[in-house]
């Protein structure tokens, strides 16, 4: 069917943006740029340079830019390390496929890691911390590395959701070592799957090199572990580096999107709206979430009023046997998967599809 709002607009996207990305796939079919060549080496400075971290990989996937990190710290069999259920299996996975023992924690009412229920979660087998900016706001970054460093920790920030979000004036992946994904419907998006590790520690940076080349070092040929095949394409890199240029546009359109959303639905029984104190905080709203106690006869309202809208996540991660975590019992991160429901926002979201969500909304809480 055909939405009157559609929760995100890829054609609409591409018929913007039409001359720069045609030129970007241009430039690397023409020149037969297709794998590890400049494309690839000008977005990955471009991106450290946005996210202010000495370095940046590309990657097939945010998934590999957290395996990777991951990987790179050497983890032992019984190793733990504490990340938050409330998010996409692909964390929680990279601590698995590492042969790591995933411990997770609840979130607190801005859908990010509670840092009290981390504090409490180290134990002497822990030795790292993802924590994940989830809808484009940062977790408190200052008290996680806090707590890392009393402990002796390593941090990889999952910034999958988080490119252009900061805590303090910091950016998302700049703390330690930062995870991305370019997967299509992310804030910067590419053609198809695509991802970046940023770090300022050049080992890792290194060793993340190393990995996706299948364990070969470019320059010397020497071969220096059992990789992956998993670079960054060129032409990806190419048009992820056309459309970083209007990366603070598209963010700065978001958060007015964001702010007509906050006052058509200010004060309506029964809705929640993702807005939170603390000046620190900088959100780009990679998702705008809210929470209804009545999500679902929400959600086929909305369907039915054309809005289109997505629910992440409708069950928490360790409900699936297949992904063979045990539950560890966290009331608010359940309460969330029955209470949340984003609603359209992407560069291409008008005001009158935010008018129109409203109106629905509205319609909704006052039947
Ligand atoms: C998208 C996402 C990932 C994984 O990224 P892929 O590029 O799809 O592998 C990981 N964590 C979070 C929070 C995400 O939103």
């Amino acid at each position: 069917m055909a939405y009157r709002v559609p929760f995100v607009d890829p054609r609409t996207h591409y018929r913007r943006y039409k001359a720069e990305i045609d030129g970007a796939l241009s430039d690397c079919l023409e020149n037969g740029d297709l794998i590890h060549r400049r494309q690839l080496f000008g977005f990955e400075k471009n991106l450290a340079a946005y996210v202010g971290s000495g370095d940046a990989v590309g990657l097939a996937s945010g998934y590999h830019a957290l395996h990777f990190a991951l990987w790179a710290k050497k983890l032992r069999e019984g190793d733990e390390v504490i990340t938050v259920a409330h998010t996409f299996a692909a964390t929680i996975s990279a601590i698995v496929h590492v042969n790591a023992t995933p411990v997770l924690v609840e979130v607190g009412p801005d859908h990010n890691m509670d840092m009290n229920a981390l504090e409490k979660a180290v134990t002497p087998r822990t030795r790292g911390i993802i924590p994940v900016h989830l809808n484009g706001r940062m977790c408190d970054m200052e008290r996680c590395m806090a707590i890392a460093k009393k402990h002796s920790l390593f941090v990889v920030e999952d910034s999958c959701q988080g490119l252009g979000a900061s805590f303090k004036g910091k950016r998302g992946g700049a703390w330690e070592t930062g995870c991305f994904s370019f997967y299509p419907f992310k804030a910067l998006g590419g053609l198809g799957d695509g991802g970046a590790l940023t770090t300022s520690d050049p080992e890792i940076a290194q060793t993340a090199r190393w990995l996706r080349y299948n364990g070969e070092d470019r320059l010397t040929g020497e071969f220096h572990m059992h990789g992956y095949t998993a670079l960054l394409d060129n032409i990806q890199a190419a048009v992820l580096d056309a459309k970083l240029k209007h990366f603070d546009e598209w963010v700065a359109h978001r958060r007015a999107m964001a702010e007509l959303y906050r006052r058509g639905l200010e004060g309506l029984k029964g809705i929640n709206t993702p807005h939170y104190p603390g000046k620190e905080y900088f959100d780009t709203y990679q998702n705008y979430v809210i929470r209804s106690d009545k999500r679902d006869a929400l959600r086929a309202f909305l369907t039915e009023e054309g809005v289109e809208t997505l629910v992440s996540w409708p069950r928490p991660v360790w409900s699936y046997p297949g992904l063979n975590l045990p539950n560890p019992h966290l009331a608010f991160t359940e309460l969330l998967c029955r209470e949340v429901i984003s609603l359209p926002m992407s560069a291409e979201t008008t005001p009158e599809h935010v008018d129109i969500t409203v109106k629905a909304i509205r319609k909704f809480t006052e039947k």
